[in-house]
């Protein structure tokens, strides 16, 4: 195990999709050896970092008020620059535990539009975490190579990668990025909207966890096949008590509503905006969805309605991106061109 681990890091190379909601770690031999959520909790005033990634999470509305959760990647680039360091780093030395002097090169995938400013904090945020030398590839471009979309042909690929904090819309081809767009509408949006709704409805307040967990269960963006019900537990608005009340999705089909269709506007505008030639490539190969938003019940039904093109949701929407990133490196002859400065 540990010589797997040793083999593995003498390749130096690590892959990282840091996310709004998740950050993933790959490399070329062992493929993703991290999946957590971007959360960091921490002490004040001490600033002495208690818990990150999934342990964070857990903390996320439990904390006393000296203890605070923070997402340092909330807003799809790095909010808070010190606390995302901390949190790289962590991760990096959880994956290459026993191997600090083999410094890894790394390849971190950006959003498209990304400023100087912000490719700086994300180059040395990667460095002071340990990497000899970073590169930096755009997200939409990740998903299509890990889908296996031919990204270097003369053919026009659609992706859409619904994220927590943004979705973003990308049309590529040979090897570049013709069009890209985001916009603030993705998961995080969802939860909020879900968590109101409770609270308009029903009178119950529900943490941001508890509005996720019934996004995830019997959320969906098209009316499904078989209804479904879930128990939502949380606190009385009137009076404070617990208290839960059975949802549907038809509920929270509704609660959806306003995130959900700002994607498919975006999805929409993004054709307007592409030249015809590369709008009937995208006819004909579809358009992929990839990005934990993918999994929302209906919503590539939804898109395919609005567009009629077929939509494609990748296998595994949660680590396209990532596996995407992790192939470039894999493959550093062919991909070379892909990263950016
Ligand atoms: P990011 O790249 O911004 O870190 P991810 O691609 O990891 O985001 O996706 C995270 C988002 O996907 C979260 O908002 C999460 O709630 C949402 N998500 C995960 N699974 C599902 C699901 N089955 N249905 C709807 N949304 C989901
Ligand atoms: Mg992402």
């Amino acid at each position: 195990m540990f010589f797997n681990r040793l083999l593995g890091f003498l390749g130096k190379d690590l892959a990282m999709d840091l996310g709004t909601a998740n950050t993933l770690l790959y490399t070329p031999k062992q493929g993703i050896v991290l999946n957590e959520p971007s959360v960091v909790a921490y002490e004040t005033p001490s600033n002495r970092i208690i818990a990150v990634g999934a342990s964070a999470k857990e903390l996320v509305g439990r904390t006393p008020g000296n203890i605070v959760t923070v997402r340092p990647m909330k807003d799809g680039v790095i909010a808070d620059f010190d606390v995302t360091k901390a949190m790289i780093s962590y991760f990096i030395h959880k994956v290459i535990t026993g191997l600090k002097f083999v410094k890894p090169r790394m390849v971190i995938c950006v959003p498209t539009g990304i400023t100087a400013v912000e490719k700086r904090a994300v180059i040395e945020s990667g460095l002071d975490a340990g990497a000899r030398e970073v590169l930096m590839i755009e997200e939409p471009m990740a998903a299509a190579i890990g889908a296996g979309c031919p990204i270097h042909e003369p053919t026009g690929t659609m992706v859409v990668d619904i994220g927590g904090g943004t979705s973003e819309v990308a049309v590529i081809s040979m090897g570049a990025i013709a069009y890209a767009e985001s916009v603030r509408a993705a998961g995080d949006w969802m939860n909020a909207t879900v968590q109101r709704f409770f609270q308009e409805r029903h009178q119950l307040f529900i943490s941001e966890n508890m509005a996720e967990a019934v996004k995830i269960g019997i959320g969906s963006a098209y009316p499904l096949p078989e209804p479904l019900k879930m128990n939502v537990p949380g606190k009385d608005v009137i009076g404070g008590g617990p208290k839960s009340v059975v949802s549907t999705d038809e509920e929270i089909r509704q609660a959806l509503q306003e995130p959900v269709k700002t994607i498919v506007r975006a999805v929409r505008k993004a054709l307007e905006k592409t030249p015809p030639e590369l709008v009937v490539d995208v006819a004909r190969n579809g358009i992929l969805l990839a990005g934990g938003g993918a999994l929302l019940k209906g919503l590539d039904q939804l898109i395919q309605r609005n567009t009629n093109i077929r939509v494609n949701v990748d296998d595994d929407p949660l680590t396209t991106v990532v596996r995407g990133t992790g192939r470039s490196l894999e493959d550093m002859q062919r991909y070379k061109n892909v990263y950016i400065n």
